[in-house]
């Protein structure tokens, strides 16, 4: 589990810093890609990045500003081209679905794949948008000018491995008997031995826990979504000298991130949706003042990515 940073720009497009989208690497856990927020541009920084977009099985959109959508209709067309045979859904809130459907319909763009959208509409509450054995995703409401949503990737617990060698020392082959093992059945053996499932497992892992949020000031559901998270993806797109433009404009400080993930017992923080006026080093103030308040803090740049460890095991 990678996050690979696409565009890690606010509002426009620079030539450092491309505007928002992130790439959940799930090959390791189910061999696809998640996406979160797709700007302008987002289908170039694919082409220079390992990432292949047939293998997108995801993409959520946080909010309707063109800065996190705009690349849709040219990422959702290329894919046909790029061996996208897979169904694809799209996550989005309500308009979502109408943006698409025209810009493909007038362009009369034709997909080689089922693309579905499920559009979150108005929430005021944490809501559960996809589970399965493997992964559930909440998504809560911010607040930004628009309808603005974070996503909480829950990972389920990972079962220990078979201890298959155990079993072979007692003199048990491969079969039905490692199957009802794996399954964490007991089993009697024909002489009458019992076998505890328990003693052949491997230590299970807890889940990771992975907050990516879409542009917002600090509210109470950016803390409830951060919440003993892994890592929090958050944005930072003023330094705190300019904190009155955030609260104007509904964004946030690095601080005000800082803050979030302090409070919600976060592992790692990640800045991104830095404002254009932050070029170069001058960036790095948002990481130093962040720093001050929540010391594992990183700020994204295009083309980074971040390991998301594996929680140690649970005995
Ligand atoms: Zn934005």
């Amino acid at each position: 589990m990678e996050l690979y940073f696409l565009g890690t720009g606010a509002g426009m497009p620079s030539k450092e810093r491309n505007v928002t989208s992130v790439v959940l690497n799930l090959l390791a856990e189910r061999n696809t890609y998640w996406m979160f927020d797709c700007g302008e541009g987002t289908q170039h920084q694919v082409l220079r990045s390992p990432i292949r977009i047939g293998k997108l099985e995801k993409l959520f959109i946080t909010h309707l500003h063109g800065d996190h959508l705009y690349g849709l209709p040219g990422l959702l067309t290329s894919r046909s081209y790029q061996g996208g045979d897979t169904p694809l859904t799209v996550y989005g809130p309500e308009g979502t679905e109408a943006f698409i459907r025209m810009a493909l319909d007038i362009s009369e763009a034709h997909l080689t794949y089922e693309l579905k959208v499920q559009e979150h509409k108005k929430v005021y509450e944490e809501t559960v948008i996809f589970e399965d054995d493997q992964f559930l995703v909440r998504l809560a409401p911010l607040v930004h000018r628009v309808d603005s949503f974070g996503f909480r990737i829950e990972e389920k617990p990972l079962t220990g491995k078979l201890q298959a060698e155990k079993l072979k020392a007692l003199g048990i082959s491969s079969g039905p008997i490692f199957g009802k093992i794996k399954q964490g059945l007991d089993v009697t053996l024909e002489d009458g031995t019992e076998l505890k499932a328990r003693d052949f497992i491997g230590p299970s892992y807890p889940g990771r826990i992975v907050t990516i949020l879409g542009d917002t000031q600090p509210c109470d559901y950016s803390l409830k979504l951060a919440v003993g998270a892994d890592v929090l993806v958050h944005e930072a797109t003023f330094a705190e000298q300019k904190k009155h433009l955030a609260r104007e404009y509904d964004h946030s400080t690095a601080m005000d991130a800082a803050r979030t993930a302090n409070e919600g017992g976060v592992g790692s923080l990640i800045l991104t949706h830095i404002s254009s006026r932050y070029q170069g080093a001058e960036a790095e103030l948002l990481l130093r003042e962040a720093k001050q308040i929540h010391e594992q803090t990183f700020l994204a740049r295009d083309h980074w990515s971040f390991d998301v460890p594996r929680r140690s095991a649970q005995s």
